[in-house]
């Protein structure tokens, strides 16, 4: 059986070419880039060289780049350094459907004494400008909102939020881990201060991250150790990885485009056959503002973990809720925040693709998804077929 996969926020495929730029150094080109001999160094320059690639994708400086072991070290670093710079304030501005690695942190710490705001989204997943606006005061240290969202794609306004922030003088950090890669990023041209990206979601390996942080941000690292990124992050440097990354962030660019035509027109494919073929089913987020791979479905009466075991007998990957909250029969905090009814966020499935994707792949998802639908339907006592209604973007 092949696999069909259509779970690429939770993790991607390494791409081929990335794969083959990293072998050389895990057998050949072993040294420690911190060596003084050449050996050493010419995996040094290479490192530096998956630094230009990474600051070109966002458009930033290769100054600005600390390669991280994650996107979830990225975001601690950025919130726990805000923390430690501003002294005297002790509030952070975040928002309701944040990804645990935001999230849980902010608990932590508003179990430790900090003031945590969650600032509210609507029905479609957008957040309540105004209240964000209200929220910040001249004890906030930081405010940190993902540029889009892992369960739905929406776009959050994060350029618009981010000089609202400057205005009062407070460090602002995006967790831009599904965004970078899938929509454009120019960090010359915006006032965002901390940016956090994660290799795995852009065909680089797993383990690897990245922590922008603009020039002159006041910074406090996080991991102590070592002289390795000019100090900011100890711990000899994850070599194979990082240059995979590089080269993955090369290839994003170019792929750019095809991501936003090629991709997106698979996902409003899958999106409107199945919308149109099931009834009682509902696009979860705001259609328009949307990461070009994500489609986030709910299908009512029928729990989202049956319907991921029916649809991997025939080899589909997708996810309910988040890869992280998967397991767990909690309906997803991000669709329990947008208000989405209780019997519709249990049968949430998000469908995430990638240039890897193929129209006959989509085809055959939206052939067999309807049968398996209709059959958890007919299993649940709930289901009342003659009470059926029209299916609904709303
Ligand atoms: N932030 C978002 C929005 C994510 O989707 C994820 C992973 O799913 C993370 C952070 C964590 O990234 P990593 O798995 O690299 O720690």
């Amino acid at each position: 059986m092949t696999t069909i996969y259509l779970d690429n926020n939770a993790t991607t495929q390494v791409a081929p070419e990335v794969l083959e730029a990293m072998l050389p150094y895990y057998h050949d080109l072993y040294g420690n880039p911190s060596s003084a001999y050449s050996f050493g160094g010419q995996v040094g320059r290479k490192i530096q060289e998956a630094r230009e690639q990474v600051a070109t994708l966002i458009g930033a400086m290769p100054e600005e780049i600390i390669f991280t072991s994650c996107g979830s070290e990225s975001d601690n670093t950025a919130i726990r350094s805000a923390l430690s710079t501003e002294t005297g304030k002790a509030h952070i501005v975040t928002s309701r459907v944040e990804h645990p690695a935001v999230k849980v942190l902010c608990t932590h710490l508003s179990n430790k004494g900090y003031r945590v705001t969650e600032i509210p989204v609507n029905r479609e997943g957008q957040l309540d400008m105004d209240r964000y606006k209200e929220s910040l005061t001249r004890d906030t240290a930081i405010v940190s909102l993902m540029w889009a969202n892992n369960e739905t794609g929406v776009i959050f306004p994060v350029e618009e939020a981010a000089q609202m922030a400057r205005d009062r003088g407070i460090v602002f950090h995006t967790d831009a881990v599904q965004a970078a890669g899938k929509i454009p990023i120019d960090m010359k041209n915006s006032t965002i201060d901390m940016l956090s990206l994660s290799g795995h979601k852009l065909h680089a390996p797993k383990g690897t991250g990245v922590l922008y942080v603009r020039k002159g941000t006041r910074f406090s690292p996080f991991l102590i150790g070592g002289h390795q990124e000019k100090g900011r992050r100890g711990g000899t440097e994850n070599t194979a990885s990082i240059i995979g990354l590089g080269k993955a962030c090369d290839l994003a660019a170019r792929n750019m485009e095809e991501e936003n035509t090629r991709v997106k027109q698979l996902r409003d494919k899958l999106e409107k056959e199945i919308l149109d073929r099931i009834p009682n089913s509902r696009l979860n987020g705001e259609p328009l503002n949307r990461l070009p791979n994500t489609s986030n479905i709910s299908f009512e009466f029928v729990e989202g973990e049956a319907i991921l075991l029916l649809m991997d007998e025939f080899g589909i990957c997708a996810s309910s809720g988040s890869a992280c909250t998967s397991g767990s029969l909690q309906p997803s905090h991000v669709l329990r925040a947008m208000g989405v009814p209780f019997t519709m966020a249990h049968g949430s499935i998000r469908f995430s693709m990638s240039i890897f994707n193929t129209e006959e792949e989509i085809d055959f998802v939206i052939d067999k998804i309807p049968s398996i639908i209709e059959k958890l339907r007919n299993l649940s006592p709930y289901w009342k077929p003659d009470e059926q209604v029209c299916a609904t973007g709303a």
